[in-house]
């Protein structure tokens, strides 16, 4: 799944890769695996209020914040979109996505419809937004059980809630089906390269076609 080699490299812009879907579809597996096959692939790691899970590194999956610092952070405008997700909240700071985007790297976000919207709001050029949707409910229901890191109370609320995440999926770029978590990674992948080919994110066209008109 690598990408072939490209004797040319030309400047480019940062692209902001959007994954969302009901939690239990699968997409954090995604995202990791996405990460790990692409080293020009950043994380924006999420402020969140809600409590940190087993297992769960502050700094790595989230950074873990009280709500105090949270409004501090809306009042200085130093998030790029944020959200209430099942009582708690959430938010992407902006300055790493800005460091990285202006380094041309590409920024992978795992964010609800919500801060979606906010985002293409924002910069609707520099947003490629994928929908993971479950094969089924029932599907659904065994993958946030197995999970076992929620309550049973916590995974039924998540359950109701997937059907109004679910309700946005039209409002996404690309919708795929995790059935088959390699297939589900390839499409995505494949989203990924053809969205970094797009001419207007490729900065240094202009420069190398000239070149190659000058018949160099
Ligand atoms: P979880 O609590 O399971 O980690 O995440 C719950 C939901 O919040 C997921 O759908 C996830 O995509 C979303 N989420 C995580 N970080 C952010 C963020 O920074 N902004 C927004 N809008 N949603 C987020």
């Amino acid at each position: 799944m690598s990408e072939p080699h490209r004797p040319v490299e030309t400047a480019r812009k940062g692209l902001m890769l959007v994954l969302s879907s009901p939690s239990g579809a699968g997409k954090t597996t995604i995202s990791r695996r996405l990460l790990e096959a692409d080293d020009n692939l950043v994380m924006s790691i999420s402020v969140t209020t809600r409590p940190k899970r087993p297992g769960e590194v502050d700094g790595v999956d989230y950074h873990f914040i009280d709500p105090v610092s949270f409004n501090l952070m809306v009042n200085r405008q130093e998030l790029l979109e944020h959200a209430k997700v099942f009582d708690h909240y959430y938010g992407t700071p902006k300055g790493p996505v800005f460091d990285y985007l202006a380094q041309g790297r590409d920024v992978l976000f795992d964010i609800d419809w919500q801060g979606t919207q906010q985002l293409a709001q924002g910069a609707r050029d520099d947003v490629a937004s994928v929908f993971i949707l479950p094969p089924s409910m029932a599907e659904l229901r065994r993958r946030l059980e197995r999970r076992a890191q929620d309550s049973a109370a916590v995974v039924a609320k998540r359950m109701s809630k997937a059907a109004e995440e679910i309700s946005h999926w039209a409002e996404y770029d690309y919708i795929v089906v995790n059935d088959d978590s390699d297939r589900c990674l390839e499409d995505i992948y494949a989203v990924l390269r053809a969205e970094r080919i797009r001419r207007q994110r490729q900065t240094g066209l202009l420069d190398f076609v000239k070149m190659l008109r000058e018949g160099r």
